[in-house]
């Protein structure tokens, strides 16, 4: 037996992510070909309720890191526990979602454990040698590179969410389960969260949704997101924008895609009036499915999209919103 693979498994207020099950699974596939134990570790405040939630995607082994810090993410907490726990147990390769806090945690802990980090990944796999490697998007998206690791005890890489696939659960599995309280003192801690202020509440976040509808300049103002709001109630979408509509303060920051906003990977995403510049796709380019509305045939997004409406999205968007809604009504 190898010394195993470990998936941080991230929770926000008790409830885990799905980019944890995604990771699992595909990591199961890895750890069995490498005849490696799979391990999730979940930290937080009073998470004992989580312990049976990794076996049914392959977990052999889960530790619940439970402490007072925990309950809110900081990145001095999170990577004091986390790097302890490396250090005792050895993994060859640890996993994170290419989250917010999975990037920021994985760079932290990768530096003071001395591994090979590869960020923002799309897809693991062990090569034709055994050897555990990765693809991530470059240059905006413009290029795939292929990843290999040498000279690092620890293999680390962090993975988009949505990319890889959620295998069934498979709930007559159970996991062995360790918990662990952590050694972190007050000195640990340099950053104190005062407040936590949700942007969208009850909304799917852009990064786990499946589909996602989003609005760039060519909406024209701020009260025609409506329209977009509209449509996605009717598919259960989250609605994105590009970073004109940001800038010109119709749409808040956190709900922006691109370079400099959120990477997103949905099974659907529909660009209303967006051009579709590189700095835009470097955050959707990995979609599944790609809609465009663009009322210009030569903006570069119909370059990049699976289909594509040349049209005013006006003209377009209510009469589709109105023929998707008697469609799920049947
Ligand atoms: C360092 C850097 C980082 C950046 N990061 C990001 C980022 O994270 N995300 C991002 O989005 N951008 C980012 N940008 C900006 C990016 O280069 C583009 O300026 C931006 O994406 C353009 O947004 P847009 O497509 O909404 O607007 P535009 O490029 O102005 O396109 C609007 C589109 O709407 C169409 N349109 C207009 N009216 C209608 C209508 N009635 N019906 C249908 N179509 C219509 C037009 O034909 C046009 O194609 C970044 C730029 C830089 C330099």
């Amino acid at each position: 037996m190898g010394k195993g693979i470990l998936v941080f498994a991230e929770q926000e207020e008790g409830k885990v992510r799905k980019v944890t099950f995604e990771i699992l699974s595909e990591a199961k596939k890895i750890a069995d070909k490498k005849g490696e134990q799979l391990c999730a570790v979940c930290l937080g405040k009073d998470i004992a309720g989580l312990g049976d939630k990794f076996a049914p995607y392959g977990a052999d082994k889960v530790y619940l890191v439970d402490h007072e810090t925990l309950g809110q993410y900081t990145s001095d907490a999170y990577a004091k526990a986390l790097t302890d726990l490396i250090i005792k147990e050895q993994p060859s390769i640890v996993l994170f979602g290419a989250t917010i806090n999975g990037k920021d945690l994985s760079a932290k802990v990768a530096a003071r454990v001395s591994a090979g980090l590869a960020s923002d990944c799309t897809e693991m796999k062990l090569d034709d040698s055994g050897n555990f490697c990765v693809r991530r998007p470059i240059y905006a998206g413009k290029v795939l590179a292929d990843v290999g690791f040498q000279n690092t005890d620890i293999i680390m890489a962090s993975i988009r969410p949505n990319v890889l696939i959620a295998s069934e659960p498979d709930t007559s599995k159970t996991a062995e389960i360790e918990s662990i309280i952590p050694e972190i003192s007050a000195d640990n801690i340099k950053v104190k969260v005062l407040e936590v202020v949700k942007a969208s509440a009850g909304k799917v976040d852009l990064t786990e949704a499946e589909i996602i509808v989003s609005g760039g300049r060519g909406m024209k103002g701020p009260e025609n997101y409506k329209m977009l709001d509209e449509l996605a109630e009717v598919i259960g979408a989250t609605v994105g924008a590009s970073r004109a509509a940001v800038d010109a303060g119709w749409k808040d920051i956190s709900d922006q895609v691109g370079q400099t906003g959120k990477v997103v990977s949905p099974n659907l995403y529909i660009a209303c009036g967006i051009s579709g510049a590189i700095q835009h796709y470097a955050g959707m380019g990995t979609s599944k499915v790609i809609v465009a509305i663009n009322k210009d045939e030569e903006a570069p997004i119909f370059s990049k999209c699976d289909y594509g409406v040349v049209d005013d999205l006006f003209r377009i968007i209510p009469p589709l919103t109105e023929e998707l809604k008697k469609m799920m009504a049947d």
